[in-house]
């Protein structure tokens, strides 16, 4: 039935979070159309099932991508764990028989999901937002541009923000211009904290050669940490040189656990550029919402549109996050902001299922003992969850 005689199916379909995905995987063609509906589903959802049908279409095609080999044959779908025996497999089938789905067709091509695309492109704007634009009869991102002083959103300078650089946003960030931003981040990193280590995470890390943004992660005892506040410091070095064009910042200290954090912030010098604090949410995680959807508990952060040297201009705006760990933390927050997203949910929901603990970007703890489990690695965490390390570029899930 397999092309590839070693493929063992109970095998395959024994740990979901055992899987590998590579960039490069062999079945583009059916994860396309099985990431459109995911797409769709996420962005166009009115119900709680419209937004589980979303979750089961990401997890269908992250599937599709593990299979070590390339389906030529329906049969060769029959019995996938997480591809299931319902509306995923149907589209698959079809795509694997006859190349084409007429539903991915209409929805890719209907009108309402087209402008929630636009719409969700601009930074700081979701599906909720895209929908009131949509109810104003807005349909395209020049509608938006045109009336964006009746949208009631001047206070809300993320998304004036991400209105104003539309374009610049939207132009994908190259791996070069990424790794450059990288090294003189690091480089001013270093000058405030020597002990400070940096890694580019994101999309990056697993492989991809361009993305919609550059994150970075810091890490540093937690002693140094609360004596700089270096996410803060780097952002306002990179503020003095006139290179921030918007930031926002968000910080959680003391003790795990519910913590706002109301202290005034040094003003930035820019007159363009904004500071908000945010709050972040308890720690750990319970319910039946998808964890991932929440906003994790880092101890800081600063996303940030910042200037990038253009050959046709004086500059261009990309986006950068950047993002403190302390040392404790590092390995799972490298884990955590390498992703990809789905990678992660598969991996906390495998952590919450096979131990009852609970993984995040901060740690993993351990519900029946409460206790955390310490990690100096990356490796040292899949160690924790028994299963076996896999590589970044085996994470595009
Ligand atoms: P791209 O190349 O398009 O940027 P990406 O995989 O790098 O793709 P990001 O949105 O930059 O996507 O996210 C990087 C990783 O960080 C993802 O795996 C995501 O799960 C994680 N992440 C993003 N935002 C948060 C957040 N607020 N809290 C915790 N983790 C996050
Ligand atoms: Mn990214
Ligand atoms: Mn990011």
């Amino acid at each position: 039935l397999y092309p590839d005689p070693d493929f063992d199916l109970n095998k395959f379909n024994e740990c979901v979070a055992e899987r590998r995905a590579v960039l490069d995987h062999q079945n583009k063609d059916i994860a396309e159309a099985l990431d459109l509906l995911r797409e769709y589903w996420s962005l166009c959802h009115q119900t709680v099932t419209d937004e589980r049908r979303a979750l089961a279409f990401a997890r269908a095609a992250a599937a599709v991508k593990c299979l070590p080999f390339k389906v030529t044959n329906p049969r060769q779908l029959k019995g996938i764990k997480d591809l299931g025996d319902g509306h995923a497999l149907r589209v698959a089938t079809q795509i694997v028989e006859s190349g084409h789905s007429q539903e991915v067709e209409e929805k890719r091509n209907d009108k309402k999901f087209l402008s929630f695309q636009i719409f969700c492109k601009v930074f700081g704007v979701g599906p909720s937002i895209a929908k009131k634009w949509y109810a104003m009869g807005l349909r395209t991102a020049e509608d938006v541009k045109k009336r964006f002083d009746q949208l009631d959103v001047s206070k809300d300078n993320m998304i004036s923000y991400g209105v104003a650089f539309y374009d610049d946003l939207n132009r994908p960030l190259q791996l070069v211009e990424a790794e450059n931003t990288y090294k003189h981040i690091t480089a001013l990193a270093q000058r405030i904290l020597p002990s400070v280590v940096t890694s580019m995470n994101g999309g990056f890390r697993r492989g991809k050669s361009s993305g919609h943004d550059l994150d970075v992660l810091f890490s540093y005892p937690e002693r140094e940490h609360n004596e700089h506040g270096l996410i803060a410091a780097v952002r306002d070095e990179l503020d003095k040189k006139g290179l921030v064009v918007w930031s926002r910042y968000s910080r959680a200290d003391g003790p795990r656990g519910v913590e706002i954090d109301s202290s005034p912030l040094p003003a930035g010098s820019a007159k363009d550029h904004l500071l908000v604090i945010m709050i972040i949410l308890k720690y750990p995680l319970d319910g039946h919402f998808d964890q991932l959807e929440r906003r994790d508990f880092s101890t800081e952060k600063n996303l940030g549109l910042f200037q990038l040297a253009d050959s046709a201009r004086p500059w261009r705006a990309i986006r950068v996050d950047l993002v403190g760990s302390t040392t404790t933390q590092y390995p799972y927050a490298q884990i955590g902001w390498t992703g990809n997203k789905q990678y992660n949910r598969c991996l906390r929901q495998y952590a919450k299922d096979a131990f009852n603990y609970s993984l995040s970007s901060t740690g993993l703890y351990d519900k029946r003992q409460h206790r955390w489990l310490p990690a100096q690695t990356e490796r040292d965490v899949f160690d924790h969850l028994k299963l076996s390390y896999r590589e970044p570029w085996e994470r595009n899930f």
